[in-house]
């Protein structure tokens, strides 16, 4: 049984939270997409962590945690994430490496700093973290792969003298940056290798006998559906697929075995980096909702930048659900809401003078305004309940009237940030 836990709309949904909440029941949990620009906040009995690159599954002995062929994996991440849950006492978690994953090197992260300054007011708001440029340079074939750590010498010198022709030429001329040495990749890589090789694994074959054998795996997603690079807000995007159904490539497995998508949707909306929200709001009334948001505040897990703040947008996560193609919604961060008197929701677009429901594409998405609706507040704290009917009426009308709206049943409702904070319908 392959199941999916994804976003829904621009990340930080609380993917995090759910996935270790369902990885109790996995035997498997994979991270397919995306790289260590993630931040996924998890809070159990060792204490609060932001995971990166790691997969939620790491603080489960009895979990497997692949990195899968669809990652940006960054060794030295890797590495640093690993040892940081060790010295919080963590027992060493079980981890493997596809042999088919991609390498994010040094230079894509200098090469994401430099577009970032010469971009400057029109920049991405990118976390530098290297993945635009290591997914540029996965399909246009200069990337190395896990696998190509274990070549011989001479045939990877072949390789990077390749590559190196070309980023020369964009480091020397475009960035006016010094050119990179072929020794200098070749050392690094030879790092890496040492560093990584008790990790490396066929995950593609370790995929599928799990499948044939009928064990329990969990796809993890990064960001959302609104950071998909071909659904999301183009090109305010991240750079591989946020969506379940990428799993089967990013993971390695048959597609129709991915039989139940989970799909995380906020009580409210936040984004981070430039590109279009709709129902964003702004000033004091977006301080308030910032600074009692999340566990602690909506500031980027990876960052500590403030994220930007709205209403939930039904619009968009009524999309963002069937982009994904959710069998069952996750509602979280409902317990924040409790101080609000009256809760407005983003429940249709206007565009050009005409009301619409559907989400459009960025160039009519940037003239869509709110339509806002505004349901009652329940103004008492939900945290601890963990009964559905036991929560207040107007929590149970706002929970049912956005599962109308998006139209998939809203399976978990989730008020709190602990692991154990969560009411099953
Ligand atoms: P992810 O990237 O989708 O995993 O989301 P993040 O970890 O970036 O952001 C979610 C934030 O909300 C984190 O601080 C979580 O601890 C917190 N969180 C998740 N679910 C809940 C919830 O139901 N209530 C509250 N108050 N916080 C939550």
């Amino acid at each position: 049984m392959v199941k999916a836990i994804v976003g829904a709309c621009w990340g930080d949904e609380g993917k995090g939270k759910i996935t270790d909440a369902e990885a109790a029941r996995s035997d498997i949990v994979v991270r397919f997409q995306g790289g260590s620009n993630a931040g996924h906040t998890i809070i159990n009995h060792y204490g609060k962590f932001a995971l990166h690159q790691l997969p939620s599954g790491v603080f489960y002995d009895h979990i497997t945690n692949v990195i899968g062929n669809g990652v940006a994996f960054s060794v030295e991440n890797f590495i640093k994430e690993i040892s940081s849950l060790e010295e919080r006492g963590v027992p060493k978690p079980h981890i493997v490496v596809s042999d088919r994953a991609q390498i994010v090197m040094p230079y894509h992260v200098a090469q994401d700093t430099y577009e970032e300054a010469r971009l400057s007011s029109k920049s991405f708001g990118s976390t530098k973290s290297g993945i635009a440029p290591f997914y540029s340079d996965k399909y246009a074939k200069i990337g190395f792969q896990v696998s190509d750590l274990f070549s011989d010498k001479e045939e990877l010198y072949e390789k990077i003298d390749h590559v190196l022709g070309i980023k020369n030429v964009l480091f020397r001329e475009l960035y006016h940056q010094p050119e990179l040495k072929a020794d200098d990749v070749y050392n690094k890589l030879m790092e890496y290798k040492e560093a990584i090789a008790p990790y490396v694994a066929d995950t593609f074959t370790l995929l599928h006998t799990a499948v044939k054998e009928g064990k329990n795996i969990l796809l993890e997603g990064q960001l959302g559906s609104l950071k998909d690079p071909d659904f999301g807000i183009y090109p305010m995007v991240t750079s591989s697929s946020t969506l379940a159904g990428y799993g089967a490539v990013g993971a390695g497995i048959p597609p129709y075995e991915i039989k139940e998508v989970i799909t995380v949707v906020k009580a409210y909306s936040s984004a981070v980096g430039a590109g279009e929200f709709v129902s964003e709001i702004f000033g004091s009334e977006a301080d308030e909702l910032r600074r009692r948001g999340g566990d602690g505040g909506e500031f980027g897990a990876t960052t500590g930048r403030p994220r930007r703040m709205g209403w939930l947008d039904l619009v968009a996560s009524r999309y963002g659900c069937q982009a994904q193609g959710a069998t069952c919604v996750a509602f979280t961060v409902l317990d924040v809401l409790g101080y609000l008197d009256e809760i407005p929701v983003c429940v249709a677009y206007e565009l050009d003078g005409k009301r619409i429901d559907y989400f459009p594409p960025t160039s009519q998405l940037k003239r869509c305004k709110p339509i806002l609706e505004v349901l009652p507040g329940w103004k008492c704290d939900i945290r601890g309940i963990r009964r559905y009917e036991d929560l207040p009426e107007n929590a149970r009308k706002y929970v049912e009237f956005a599962e109308k709206a998006i139209g998939v049943h809203f399976g978990i409702v989730s008020n709190g940030p602990a692991r154990d904070e969560v009411i099953y319908r």
